[in-house]
């Protein structure tokens, strides 16, 4: 029996979650290495290596405070002690690290086939095609990912808040892996067979949940804001159609799909900050670096991302929600058009 080992690829606050989970299910696990590493982008914390911090704390005190790791998972910043003898990956990094990442991540498998999930929310523009990290990973690296995605706000699984999650693969023998390391009591793993509609979704709710926040920063009701997550439901349902039509239906109803963008929108950090940006009227890499203490925000980003592809493909109007959401954050548009894309619709 082959001897699995698990290398988590990033520290931040889902990161540092992610190895947690791993870290307390591995030890019931035959057949696993119960040793889980961290790679740990170099930083300080303190004047210390937060690497050093972790191991020594068990405690990521910069991107998860008061949260204890288990002592099987250790954190370094050295990729290839981090990658040695590792067959199982998981890549959380912010999405705008991805490529880096890979291209570090290519020099020390010594081309080694990697079982690898990831669980980034974004997608990436290169001319005229639209990616997912799924994709850019098997481009770089060659070989087929796993994703796991849902509403899953890493503070709250952390402290063990029973939630659900979905996990997307077309290899069967690796979504068992998988589940076996994920699934638990309380973060219950429900399989697909999908990866680009449930990531796709991932990435296009926090686009969704910016307009939610800018719509709470306006101080309107529960109505107004139910009637732009319908909408940008709508929307993100359109576009992944456009992009696979034949994209499973249960993708939107599965946690990816609908639950997550409930709950990033009453409790992500994209929801927050743009809460922020209309209360102050700062930018969105001001509030970014003012108010999460090094974490990523990915929703604007993303906004910005699928405008370029969107007005490349000459369907910006066809997406109302995304474009105003763009132009909100990036060309100062008032926040209050937010609502002109509650229209009304008259009988055919
Ligand atoms: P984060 O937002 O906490 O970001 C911090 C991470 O970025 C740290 O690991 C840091 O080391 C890393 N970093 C900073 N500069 C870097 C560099 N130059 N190169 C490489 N890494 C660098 O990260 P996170 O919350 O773990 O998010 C990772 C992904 O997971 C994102 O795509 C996010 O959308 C997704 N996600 C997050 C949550 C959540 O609740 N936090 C939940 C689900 C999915
Ligand atoms: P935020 O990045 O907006 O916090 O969303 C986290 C998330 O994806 C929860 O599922």
């Amino acid at each position: 029996t082959i001897m699995e080992r698990v290398c988590v690829y990033g520290s931040g606050n889902w990161g540092t979650t992610a190895a947690k989970i791993i870290g307390e299910n591995i030890t019931k696990l035959p057949n696993f290495d119960h040793k889980v590493s961290i790679y740990s982008h170099f930083e300080t914390f303190d004047g210390v290596s937060l690497s050093d911090v972790i191991n020594k704390t068990h405690e990521n005190p910069k991107y998860l405070p008061g949260r204890k790791l288990p002592e099987n998972v250790y954190a370094t910043s050295d990729e290839k002690e981090a990658l040695d003898g590792a067959t199982m990956l998981v890549i959380v990094v912010p999405e705008q690290f991805l490529e880096s990442s890979l291209r570090s991540i290519y020099k020390n498998i010594d081309g080694r086939r990697l079982k690898i999930i990831s669980l980034i929310k974004g997608v990436y523009i290169y001319k005229d095609k639209i990616m997912t990290p799924t994709q850019v990973i098997e481009y770089a690296l060659k070989v087929t990912p796993s994703v796991l995605c849902g509403a899953n706000i890493a503070n709250e699984i952390a402290g063990h808040e029973i939630c659900e999650s979905t996990l997307g693969s077309f290899i069967k023998s690796e979504a068992d892996l998988w589940y076996s390391l994920f699934h638990s009591d309380y973060f219950r793993i429900r399989c697909i067979r999908d990866t680009y509609g449930i990531e796709l979704c991932g990435a296009l709710k926090n686009v969704v949940s910016v307009a939610a926040g800018i719509a709470d920063g306006l101080g309107v009701g529960s109505n107004s804001k139910a009637a732009i997550l319908r909408v940008g439901f709508k929307e993100m349902r359109q576009f992944i159609y456009h992009r696979h039509p034949y994209t499973p239906p249960e993708v939107f109803y599965e946690s990816c799909g609908m639950a997550d963008l409930v709950a990033s929108s009453l409790g992500g950090r994209n929801h927050k900050i743009a809460v922020e940006l209309v209360k102050t009227g700062k930018s969105f890499a001001e509030l970014e670096s003012e108010m999460l203490g090094g974490q990523k925000l990915q929703g604007p980003m993303t906004a910005k991302e699928l405008y370029i592809f969107n007005k490349h493909e000459g369907i910006t109007e066809k997406f109302p929600l995304f474009t105003t959401v763009y132009q909100i954050g990036y060309e100062k548009k008032d926040p209050s058009e937010i609502f002109n894309v509650l229209v009304g619709l008259k009988l055919e």
